[in-house]
C-alpha cells in the first residue's frame, strides 16, 4: 500500500456522482460540521492545500471515483470497516476479515504518510484530505460497519416508500434524505451541531479505532432489525432518524479531531 498515495493524484477525471454511505447530503452535512470545529491553525494549514475550499466539496469524491479506474483498486475497500463480535476492530481482525482494506486501516496509512508530509507534493496531500473527508464519516454508516459473523451489509431488498429498494442503500442515503426534508448541508449542520464543549471532548475521545468501535457498539444492536421483504415508510424513517444523525454529527466531530491532530502542528511553508 505504500506507494498508492502517490498514484492517487496522478489520474484527475470529472465523473458522475455514484454517491454511497451516507448520499450526498450525510458526507456533505459531517464535513461542514468537522469545518466549523477546525482550530485556526489546522484550518490555516489544510487551506494550503484546498485554496480554501469548503471540505464539504471533497466528501463525496472517494464514491465518485470508487468504480473507476484506477481508483477502484488504490481505494479498494476504504468504504467500510469490519469488527468483531465484541465490537472490537483491532489491525489482526482488520487483516483476518479484510485482507487490511478498511477504514481504520486507511486512517492508520494516511496517518503515518502524513507525519511526514513535507516530503509530500501539495497535491498528493489534498488527495489524503479528500480520502480521510470520506473515510470517516463511512465508518459510521451502520450498512458499512461489518462484523465478523455478519456481514451486516443490507444486500437484501425491501419495499421503501412504496418502491423495491436494497437495504444497503437506504442507510446510504434514504434515511438522511428524507428525514427532515432539509436539502441543504449547511442548514442541517447548524440543526445537528448542538453538542457541548464535554459532549464533542467525550464523542472525540480516542482516535480513528476508537470512534469506529464506538459506531459498531451502536450499529450492532440493529443488525437484523430489519429482514427481505420489510415494508419500512416514513414512520421507519423518524423512528430511525436521530440514530443516524447522531452517527453523521459524531463522525463530523470525530473527522475535525482527526484533521486538528494531523494539522494542528504544521508549520507554514516559507514563501520563495
Ligand atoms: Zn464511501
Amino acid at each position: 500500500m505504500k506507494r498508492i498515495i502517490f498514484l492517487l493524484f496522478t489520474f484527475v477525471t470529472l465523473l458522475p456522482l455514484n454517491a454511497f454511505g451516507w448520499g450526498r447530503l450525510g458526507h456533505y452535512t459531517a464535513a461542514e460540521i468537522a469545518e466549523r470545529h477546525l482550530t485556526p491553525e489546522a484550518k490555516r494549514n489544510i487551506e494550503r492545500y484546498t485554496n480554501g475550499t469548503p471540505l464539504a466539496e471533497y466528501a463525496v469524491w472517494m464514491d465518485v471515483v470508487a468504480k473507476t479506474e484506477p481508483y477502484k483498486h488504490l481505494l479498494r475497500g476504504w468504504h467500510a470497516t469490519i469488527a468483531d463480535t465484541r465490537c472490537k476492530s483491532p489491525k489482526k481482525v482488520r487483516d483476518e476479515y479484510r485482507d487490511g482494506r478498511d477504514g481504520i486501516s486507511a486512517m492508520e496509512y494516511f496517518t503515518e504518510e502524513l507525519r511526514n508530509r513535507e516530503r509530500l507534493s501539495d497535491s498528493v496531500v489534498l488527495a489524503a484530505i479528500k480520502c480521510i473527508v470520506h473515510i470517516i464519516p463511512d465508518f459510521h454508516c451502520p450498512a458499512h460497519v461489518r462484523f465478523t459473523d455478519y456481514k451486516n451489509s443490507g444486500d437484501f431488498k425491501v419495499m421503501f416508500y412504496g418502491k423495491k429498494t436494497k437495504f444497503h442503500k437506504i442507510w446510504d442515503s434514504g434515511v438522511i434524505s428524507r428525514g427532515r426534508g432539509i436539502k441543504d448541508h449547511k442548514k442541517y449542520a447548524d440543526m445537528l451541531d448542538t453538542y457541548s464543549k464535554r459532549e464533542i471532548a467525550r464523542a472525540t475521545k480516542g482516535g480513528p479505532q476508537q470512534w469506529f468501535e464506538d459506531a459498531a457498539r451502536k450499529v450492532r444492536p440493529t443488525m437484523y432489525s430489519v429482514k427481505a421483504g420489510d415494508t419500512l415508510d416514513e414512520k421507519w424513517v423518524k423512528e430511525v432518524l436521530p440514530f443516524g444523525e447522531q452517527l453523521v454529527t459524531e463522525s463530523g466531530y470525530r473527522l475535525a479531531k482527526a484533521l486538528n491532530t494531523l494539522f494542528g502542528n504544521e508549520k507554514p511553508k516559507k514563501s520563495k
